[in-house]
């Protein structure tokens, strides 16, 4: 099936759905049968809800069946970011226990790796996991974790052993969020929404069953989560045919609400560069020579940026491995989310920081100037950007370390 069209899988894909689509059944029914097909991941084996196919027949199943007026998967960290990596690496027995939850949407999942002292520096975390018999009782704190306040379960990183060196100390677990032991807490962002939190895990135990890849696998797991969370960096919205309706579909309509929530204000994040040039129509400045030059140049970084984001995803549907379009386009967004900004502001002036008006386009534009920030720094910042393309794409030498090659116990930490 490695020469399969996109033709063919979308007309068999189009095929089972006229068979197996019920709109009046649940939306965990719909997704059961879903799974038992091999559409809800083809590119993943026959004994794990695929049917082996290439990586682009995923994109192509799902669109299909959304486009004939059905659901396909959830959207979130489960299935973008947990499954794909457990798929990849946990025991048959810990895939068995929590892939098909996490895929039909009944567990939704988090994403537990930033601490307060390591973010770009991931590895350099420091919440510890003991092992104790059969479980590992896990003690630390996790920052900026989205959706943990409404996750049932979690991916975690926690470090091992303090004598192995920065990256060997780490192992990688599955941690279920309504145990004792994990208490979560809301962060008020300046935004004022509150999408992501604090987690602090006091003595909370994690059955060694549930650690993922081998001990001091942990950060050749991250990695590979972290590489499923570049792919899956733009899909954070769910999208229904006109006119589809039935049990399933609305379930599935709810479900998208919640999740829709927690990201409302990514668009803005990207600072809204389509409501550029109408702000400056409104205010009467749309003929300012200074403004219309920049809004030209936004114009066109903006373009460019979607062209390298194509590129980037055409690349990764045929399977390549990742190449430098990764880092080019996200810092090309972040620089759009800049100047976008910066226009916003110079358009709206004092103004634009007031938050409630009568005017909804004006408070769209007030979150804007809060929250673009966070574009350069989700994800991987600006800098970190910059580090990967000298460092694996222009082969410049490696940033000095001063943790390389010692025990993590005897490297100095602020
Ligand atoms: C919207 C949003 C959602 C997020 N969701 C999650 C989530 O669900 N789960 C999770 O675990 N984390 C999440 N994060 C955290 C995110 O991964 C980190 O914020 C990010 O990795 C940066 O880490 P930091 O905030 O600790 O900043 P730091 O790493 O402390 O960086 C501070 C500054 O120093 C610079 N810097 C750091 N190292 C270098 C270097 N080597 N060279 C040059 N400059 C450097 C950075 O570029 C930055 O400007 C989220 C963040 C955001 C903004």
């Amino acid at each position: 099936m490695a020469d399969a069209t996109e033709a063919d899988i979308r007309g068999r894909v189009l095929d089972w759905f006229h068979e197996t689509w019920d709109p009046d059944v649940s939306l965990i029914e719909w997704r059961t049968r879903l799974l038992d097909s091999g559409w809800a991941v083809p590119s993943w084996s026959t004994d794990w809800f695929g049917q082996d196919l290439p990586a682009w027949a995923d994109g192509v199943a799902h669109s299909t069946i959304r486009q004939a007026g059905g659901v396909a998967l959830p959207l979130g960290a489960a299935s973008s970011l947990a499954a794909p990596t457990l798929h990849e690496h946990a025991s048959d027995e810990l895939k068995g226990r929590v892939l098909r939850p996490a895929l039909t949407g009944e567990q939704t999942w988090c994403q537990l790796f930033s601490e307060p002292g390591a973010g770009s520096d991931l590895a350099g975390l420091k919440s510890t996991a003991v092992r104790d018999g059969d479980t590992w009782i896990v003690n630390g704190q996790k920052v900026w974790n989205t959706s943990a306040d409404h996750a049932d379960m979690a991916i975690l990183v926690a470090r091992h052993d303090w004598d192995a060196v920065k990256h060997a100390g780490l192992t990688y677990f599955v941690l279920d969020m309504h145990q004792e032991g994990v208490e979560v807490r809301p962060i008020e962002q300046m935004n004022y929404h509150h999408s992501f939190m604090e987690v602090f895990m006091t003595d909370a135990r994690v059955p060694h069953a549930n650690m993922v890849g081998g001990i001091g696998d942990g950060w050749r797991v991250a990695r590979a989560t972290l590489a499923h969370e570049r792919r899956y960096a733009g899909e954070r919205r769910l999208s229904f045919a006109p006119g589809a309706k039935g049990r399933v579909v609305e379930e599935a309509r709810a479900e998208a609400a919640i999740y829709n929530e927690t990201y409302k204000w990514y668009p803005q994040r990207m600072g809204r560069p389509d409501l550029v040039t109408d702000r400056a129509r409104v205010a009467g400045r749309d003929d300012d020579p200074v403004l219309r030059d920049d809004m030209m140049k936004l114009h066109s970084l903006e373009k460019a940026s979607q062209w390298t984001a194509e590129r980037a995803k055409a690349s990764r549907a045929l399977g390549r491995p990742p190449g430098s379009e990764g880092s080019i386009g996200k810092l090309a967004t972040s620089e759009v989310a800049r100047r976008a900004n910066a226009l916003h502001t110079r358009i709206a002036g004092a103004e634009g920081m007031l938050r409630s008006t009568t005017d909804p386009v004006h408070e769209t534009v007030a979150e804007v100037l809060v929250s673009t920030p966070a574009q350069s720094i989700a994800g991987g910042t600006d800098e970190i950007q910059h580090n990967i393309l000298g460092e694996s794409f222009l082969g410049l030498p490696k940033e000095p370390g001063a943790d390389r090659g010692i025990p993590y116990r005897d490297v100095g930490r602020s």
